[in-house]
């Protein structure tokens, strides 16, 4: 069968939910080989089991992607297993609940969100970066938001800080390793109906209230965040790097949003 990634090795980190978890089973059904990498080993090992059972090839790895050490091994762990990298997906990311304004977040707040979100994809790119030249080169694709680009009301300061350092981060990664084959790309989800958010907007009307702001009046799914990985991990978008893809139900492009009786019309 010809697969959009046949041939290929991916490695996903945060593989056990959301988006990951999308990804590992979309990229393994497109011939993929995948290394899904959580740092929670239940969800993780599920989603290996997953793909596996929908006919495809997974190793979980365990990793923690703001520790050095557990990304030389998840990287190491997927040539081991697969021969090579070819595709790295950063896509792990947190938003800890008390993230607020520059008054109310505590420093180790700050500082968790850092290491997670953005050192994680620095220590993804650190040890990734050496495999993707010893396979002739690759894709990388690194999860930031919509946040990186915008500025919300409701602050998440650590949160959209670590985004647009993960943005400024490709861009400069994508121009970097160009001339030897690696493309470098972020993804900009708009808000999606995972854990990761509905966490927090736990009743109709916090939903509704951030609904207002979405052009296509909807929350995306974790599914169509991972067709784009899909498209910038494969050969499609080999003249694509250090772009900031959107996904985002239109957010980025609005200035007002419609109501929903005028978009009827
Ligand atoms: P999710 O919470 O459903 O999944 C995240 C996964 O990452 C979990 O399995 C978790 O165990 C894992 N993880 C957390 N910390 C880790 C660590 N230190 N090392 C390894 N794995 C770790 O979230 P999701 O919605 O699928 O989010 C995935 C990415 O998309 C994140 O980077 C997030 O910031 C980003 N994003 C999400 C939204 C949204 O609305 N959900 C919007 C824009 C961007």
């Amino acid at each position: 069968m010809a697969g959009r990634l046949n041939g290929k090795v991916a490695l996903i980190t945060g593989a056990g939910s959301g988006i990951g978890r999308q990804a590992a089973l979309r990229f393994a059904a497109e011939g993929a080989r995948v290394a899904a990498v959580d740092v929670n080993a239940e969800a993780g090992q599920a989603v290996a089991e997953e793909v596996a059972a929908a006919g495809g090839r997974a190793v979980f790895v365990e990793a923690d992607v703001s520790r050095g050490r557990d990304c030389a091994h998840m990287v190491a762990r997927a040539e081991e297993e697969f021969g090579a990298l070819h595709v790295l997906f950063n896509n792990a990311g947190i938003s800890h609940a008390a993230d607020a304004d520059a008054v109310d977040t505590e420093e180790a707040v700050w500082d968790l969100t850092m290491a997670v979100n953005l050192k994680g994809v620095f220590l993804g790119c650190k040890h990734g970066v050496p495999a993707l030249r010893r396979a002739g080169g690759g894709s990388i694709v690194n999860t930031a938001s919509f946040v990186a680009l915008l500025g919300a009301a409701v602050p998440q300061l650590a949160y959209t800080a670590s985004k647009g350092g993960v943005l400024a981060l490709t861009r400069e990664l994508a121009v970097v390793h160009a001339r030897e084959g690696i493309r470098v790309n972020a993804l900009c989800p708009g808000p999606l109906r995972t854990e990761l958010l509905m966490k927090y907007l736990d009743t109709e009307e916090k939903r509704q209230r951030r609904l207002v702001h979405i052009p296509m009046g909807r929350f995306g799914e974790a599914g169509e965040i991972a067709d784009a990985a899909l498209y910038l991990a494969s050969d499609e978008s080999s003249f694509v790097t250090g772009t900031a893809f959107t996904v985002d139900g239109g957010i980025t492009a609005a200035y007002v949003t419609p109501e929903p009786e005028e978009t009827s019309r």
